[in-house]
């Protein structure tokens, strides 16, 4: 990896980043707002409305903890990352738009990414003006990965986004080793987006972060846990990363009610793997069932809450299917997914409604 100054954005190198209330006084060496000192101490600097807050609603007239330190603490041991290697995103998009402005400069610098894959990194790409090369994954869905190295050879990349296991295909693109191949080549910052990482049958790349200042592994509490609706994503990446994901995000970018009810989902991770199990035993059952249909040439085997299939006829089933009020992914545009469908597991009830209507088709 080339020295984290060389990767940086000159101007987010030498950002003097914006220093709010709770930054510049903290009661705690940890920086918590330590409960019960809170009655005694009179808070004067932030502009806040000292009476409350309209509505009955749970919402708090303070401003939130800037940087989510109980959050962090709680999820560092189930993570088995230290606090300091952690980022709390309004989302991992907020991560991922972060990363782009960090390193890449608008109209200059490049990314290569490896189709088919998630949409979100050419439109974060295209708003921030950053030119995207895209490598096509095997046809397996495989990463290939001496095409890849071979690739980041022929430009100064700033960042290669991989996403593992891969949406929409269901699938782990490489192994360990073959990631760890790619780091160790790779001059510039590697992004691996484990969105799916819970339903996986292999670990999280985090354990190689201590090897790695070049890595960064992306999570999220919107799909396990089943938390879309908060908008809570994770990065994990060296303490240098981290710095400059701190440096540019939004003073408060996690509000204080997230924060609660995150905190609350992380000391109940057993719901979670339960949740993980049903769905697994679900995807199962689907798997067995979508192999049936002679118009279903394809099925992909998945490591992720969905499955990708394909089929003779994708806009007609498609279509069928919405006319029943059953709402699934077309991906039969996306590259190597011709004839695809993408169903996220739903509940035992809906996936059997799914089925009887391909039966009844
Ligand atoms: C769903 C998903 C995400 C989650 O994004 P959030 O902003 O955290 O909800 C990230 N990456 C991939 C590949 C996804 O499919």
């Amino acid at each position: 990896m080339k020295n984290i100054e060389q990767l940086v954005r000159p101007n987010i190198w030498a950002l003097k980043p914006y220093s709010s209330a709770r930054d510049e006084f903290v009661l705690d060496d940890d920086g918590t707002q330590a409960e019960g000192k809170e009655q005694t101490l009179v808070f004067l600097d932030a502009n806040e409305n000292p009476l409350g807050s309209v509505g009955d609603n749970g919402a708090n007239n303070r401003y939130p903890d800037p940087y989510q330190r109980k959050l962090k603490e709680a999820l560092s041991p189930i993570k088995k990352v230290a606090t300091e290697n952690i980022f709390l995103g309004n989302g991992s998009d907020e991560a991922i738009d972060l990363l782009f402005r960090i390193f890449c400069t608008p109209g200059q610098d490049r990314i290569l990414i490896t189709p088919p894959t998630y949409g979100m990194y050419q439109v974060s790409a295209d708003i921030n003006h950053v030119a995207v090369d895209k490598l096509l994954l095997n046809e397996d869905f495989s990463l290939p990965v001496a095409k890849v190295l071979e690739q980041l050879g022929k430009a100064e990349y700033k960042m290669l986004i991989l996403c593992n296991p891969n949406n929409p295909t269901g699938n782990a693109i490489a192994s360990t080793a073959e990631f760890e191949q790619i780091l160790q080549a790779f001059e510039g910052i590697v992004v691996i987006d484990e969105a799916y990482i819970d339903f996986a049958d292999f670990d999280s790349m985090t354990t190689l972060l201590d090897r790695h200042p070049n890595l960064v592994v992306l999570q999220t509490f919107s799909k396990a846990w089943g938390l879309a609706n908060l908008r809570l994503g994770m990065a994990f990446a060296s303490t240098e990363i981290i710095g400059l994901l701190n440096k540019v995000k939004p003073p408060y970018n996690i509000n204080g009610i997230t924060q609660e009810l995150g905190l609350q989902a992380i000391q109940n991770v057993a719901q979670k793997e339960a949740f993980v199990a049903t769905i697994r035993a679900q995807k199962e059952w689907l798997y067995t069932q979508l192999s049936q249909f002679d118009f279903i040439e394809k099925v992909f085997p998945s490591e992720t809450n969905f499955i990708l299939f394909r089929t003779t006829q994708p806009n007609e089933l498609y279509n069928y299917l919405v006319k029943h009020q059953v709402i699934v992914r077309n991906r039969s545009t996306q590259p190597l997914c011709a004839g695809c469908l993408r169903v996220s597991v739903g509940t035992e009830a809906e996936n059997k409604r799914l089925i009887e209507l391909l039966n009844s088709r």
